[in-house]
């Protein structure tokens, strides 16, 4: 019996059949709240995969080209409305998180790094940007040891996940004899 229930859910005619039956269902008004129910339920149970999912269904390309045309074409006002909120939200969080680094402190974990770019490792003059390690958004603290020297492109690309930043490798020619 379990065998036979297997093959009908792999079987392309009958999925076809009881994804029809289900969607009509949904039309409905007992069948919406119940799926509606069971929704809410997943995403109680399982918020990290739901995340995912909204991560990875907005990386899709055509969704990527929707996003791009539907800022290009939003008004200016709006989108520095925007803006606001999410340096509101930032500010927000940065607080939450705590820490604090003095300038003294920054410029050592800059020379630490060779004043280099502690992802890809481009020498930065003037442009140097301040990355969180751990992300201000996934909890990450304004202490030293989560703050590292980044150039635009790297901090730009990285958003919200975690890089390991690289140590710029020591002068070993001058150990050599
Ligand atoms: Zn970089």
């Amino acid at each position: 019996m379990r065998e036979y229930l297997r093959r009908r859910r792999l079987d392309p005619e009958f999925r076809r059949i009881a994804n029809a039956r289900t969607m009509k269902h949904r039309q409905t008004l007992s069948g919406a709240k119940k799926h509606a129910e069971a929704n809410a339920r997943y995403r109680e149970k399982y918020p990290d995969r739901v995340k995912e999912t909204m991560r990875r269904v907005d990386q899709q390309p055509h969704r990527v080209a929707k996003n791009k045309l539907y800022w290009s074409q939003l008004d200016k006002s709006v989108k520095s409305a925007w803006a606001k909120v999410w340096s509101a939200r930032r500010r927000l969080k940065v607080n939450e998180n705590g820490g604090s680094c003095t300038l003294e402190q920054w410029q050592d974990r800059c020379s630490l790094y060779g004043n280099c770019c502690a992802y890809c490792g481009t020498s930065l003059e003037s442009k140097v940007e301040i990355d969180h390690v751990i992300p201000v958004s996934k909890g990450g603290s304004s202490w030293p040891s989560n703050l590292v020297p980044a150039c635009r492109s790297c901090n730009a690309r990285k958003h919200a996940a975690r890089w390991q930043p690289k140590l710029p490798k020591p002068a070993t020619d001058y150990f050599r004899f």
